[in-house]
């Protein structure tokens, strides 16, 4: 292929991509396979490594996040952003109308304004900056005048475009947001490995943009809804909508344009309850003046634009009374006080439940027992106690006091150290505590520990109670005859939960390491560990400078491992669980950059000789093999690279220096 034709191609792959970009992410209507857009997405970037002056930031291969930042560079806003006021009820909306009518009379405007109704959603403002139909920048509202550079992260997200189909320049607002389920979805890796959750969706997005990894923001799935232009003239707010999407840009078909004010409640009501079923947040509804024209009459307030108002929805909120606390003690031997709640109904579930954290929270909520407490749902999921009406407080409510025992074994409970500081919840530091022992089996037998299938909390909850069990090593002495004649438990279910547990004897280390519950050491942080040893002896056998080594493991990992083999009560566990297992190592098989990754290798390197160059894949997990394939990721080609070169260009094979082999690891 020559210079001019290949120029044509990339351009051409540039258009088709740019359209399935826009029916994929903008409409939701694919018209090919991932697979497809992914081959053609390859041949570009293929095309673009071969012929480097034809290459731009802009091209849809450069999504994939760039290097990370040291810190994000305060960007002044051309045009200061304003926020709408807010409205609470159709009387203040009515008031806004009023408002806004006395003063299109006094500028002697006849004209009446219509509305349009769109969705607030409950996101992140962004504004981003097109030139010459180009996408330059895009930075957060911040507080209106100056913001934040978030160039390299909205980059990565797919529901804007990176060039626009005129050569035009304005300035795009949109509301960066993130879906109920990858909030669920990442919530539920954080809780694992016991990070702080997400409180709802907006906090997600914000936090996500403000992740100096575009790399981390581009596996994210961000979404922005674009709503605004600054910088062009529309005669109405409606055909700027129109506008955005013609452009390729995401934007939220649910609006409604209103006559009246009332048609505009109408909406609002409806929206109130349709709100729950969609997969994003939405705190009300925006609703403008629609003609563009009676903007700059109306003006603006000291802190708002006039021409809209932000029309709240009523929040997801409801009393009810605590009828007690009571105090859960986990896995860890954290001591967590617990509302029991006289059951109420909150967002289309019933609860009953809410955690309270820790002493600290409990006295800065104030609440004692016998109140009437306030409950929403934090971020849609868990349920949460956030303010007490006092003035409903019996006489005789007593102020919550942290038990200094552990309500399971009697133990005292105390903080522990977490790094110079103390930590906020109390522990239960005996070993032998049985309701920590509990736990700890629930999580040994879960399905990212060692997966037994068969054997679930409850189960393990009566076979402890009776004493069947004590530890994880007492899983693999239970007998079919143990079980089969307990209650509710015959021949057929002993069968399977025997061979479910015999099943579990051959296992991954990683899944091993996850399943001890140690201290810090979560589902990923197990897997980076498992991928630098050959067995679980090796493992034990180091030392806190040499764990902390690991990519993954910081020096609180490093130690909490330490310290769990050093320990002799876990030593005594290990003893006799091990004898039960086949620990399959996983660091022949994954480590490495190049892990998945087979090149193969055509002739002569600048620097590095062939077997060089082999020895350096392999050691960073890659494989070499003699001849292109489909299978082949990459071909490493210098000079004088014969029939490889071919095969790989009609394969679409990726074909790479050695400078850009020495850039992969
Ligand atoms: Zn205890």
């Amino acid at each position: 292929m020559n210079k001019e034709k290949a120029l044509h191609r990339i351009e051409e792959l540039r258009a088709v991509l740019e359209g399935h970009r826009i029916l994929y992410h903008v409409h939701d209507t694919p018209k090919i396979t991932d697979e497809v857009y992914d081959s053609l997405m390859r041949e570009l970037s293929l095309l673009e490594k071969k012929y480097p002056e034809f290459d731009t930031p802009l091209s849809p291969t450069h999504r994939v996040g760039g290097d990370p930042l040291p810190k994000f560079v305060k960007v002044t806003h051309e045009i200061k952003q304003w926020s709408f006021d807010n409205a609470f009820s159709y009387e203040e909306l009515l008031a806004w109308e009023e408002r806004n009518a006395a003063l299109l009379k006094k500028a002697g405007v006849e004209q009446t304004p219509t509305y349009i109704a769109e969705m607030k959603v409950d996101g992140l403002k962004v504004v981003l900056t097109y030139v010459d139909g180009v996408f330059v920048r895009a930075a957060t509202r911040g507080n209106g005048e100056v913001g934040e550079d978030i160039t390299e992260n909205i980059k990565t997200v797919k529901s804007i475009p990176l060039t626009l189909p005129e050569r035009v320049s304005f300035t795009v607002i949109g509301e960066a947001w993130m879906k109920k389920k990858d909030l669920e979805k990442i919530n539920r890796a954080r809780e694992k490995e016991e990070l702080p959750l997400y409180a709802n969706t907006r906090n997600l997005a914000a936090g996500t943009l403000r992740q100096l990894d575009p790399k981390i923001v581009a596996t994210r799935n961000i979404q922005i809804y674009a709503y605004d232009i600054e910088g062009g003239s529309y005669t109405t707010q409606e055909d700027e909508l129109i506008t955005l999407d013609r452009f390729g840009f995401l934007v939220n078909s649910e609006r409604k344009l209103c006559r009246t004010l009332k048609e505009a409640q109408a909406f609002y009501d409806r929206w109130i309850t349709r709100r729950q079923t969609e997969d994003y947040g939405i705190d009300g509804l925006v609703i403008k003046v629609n003609e563009r024209i009676l903007w700059d009459t109306l003006g603006y307030t000291a802190k708002s634009p006039r021409a809209g108002i932000a029309y709240k929805f009523p929040a997801q909120e409801v009393s009810t009374k605590l009828l007690s606390i009571t105090c859960q003690v986990g896995r860890t031997g954290a001591v967590t006080p617990v509302a029991e709640l006289e059951p109420v109904l909150l967002a289309g579930s019933t609860v009953a439940r809410a955690t309270l954290h820790n002493a600290d929270e409990i006295e800065r909520l104030d609440v004692r027992v016998g109140d009437t407490v306030l409950l929403r749902k934090a971020g849609d999921v868990i349920p949460e106690i956030f303010d007490v009406v006092t003035d409903l407080r019996p006489k005789d409510a007593l102020a919550f006091v942290m038990p200094k025992y552990c309500p399971e074994c009697s133990s005292p409970l105390s903080k522990i150290s977490i790094g110079k500081e103390l930590s906020a919840a109390v522990y239960c530091r005996n070993k032998e505590c049985p309701a920590q022992h509990l736990e700890g089996l629930i999580h040994f037998a879960s399905k990212k520990g060692m997966g037994i299938e068969g054997l679930g909390e409850k189960i393990i909850e009566i076979f402890h109670d009776i004493g069947l069990i004590t530890d994880a090593a007492s899983l693999y002495d239970l007998k079919k005859e143990d079980i089969e004649g307990l209650e509710g438990f015959g021949e057929k279910s002993a069968d399977n939960i025997i061979a479910s547990i015999q099943g579990s004897r051959t296992v991954l280390l990683h899944k091993l390491v996850y399943s001890l519950g140690i201290r810090h050491v979560g589902e990923q942080t197990a897997k980076d560990i498992a991928k630098h040893f050959n067995s679980f002896d090796e493992l034990r056998t180091k030392n806190t400078e040499e764990l902390s080594r690991i990519e993954g493991v910081g020096e609180k990992v490093a130690e909490a491992l330490v310290s769990y083999f050093k320990d002799s009560a876990n030593q005594k566990l290990l003893a006799r669980l091990l004898p039960h297992l086949t620990v399959i190592a996983e660091k022949s098989t994954s480590e490495g950059k190049l892990f998945n990754t087979t090149f193969v290798i055509t002739g002569t390197l600048p620097t590095l000789s062939r077997d060089e160059a082999k020895e350096l894949i392999e050691k960073n997990g890659g494989k070499v093999s003699a001849s292109v394939s489909s299978k082949t990721s990459y071909l490493l080609a210098g000079e004088n690279g014969g029939s490889k070169r071919l095969d790989a260009e009609k394969l679409g094979t990726p074909i790479i220096g050695e400078q850009d082999l020495l850039n992969m690891i």
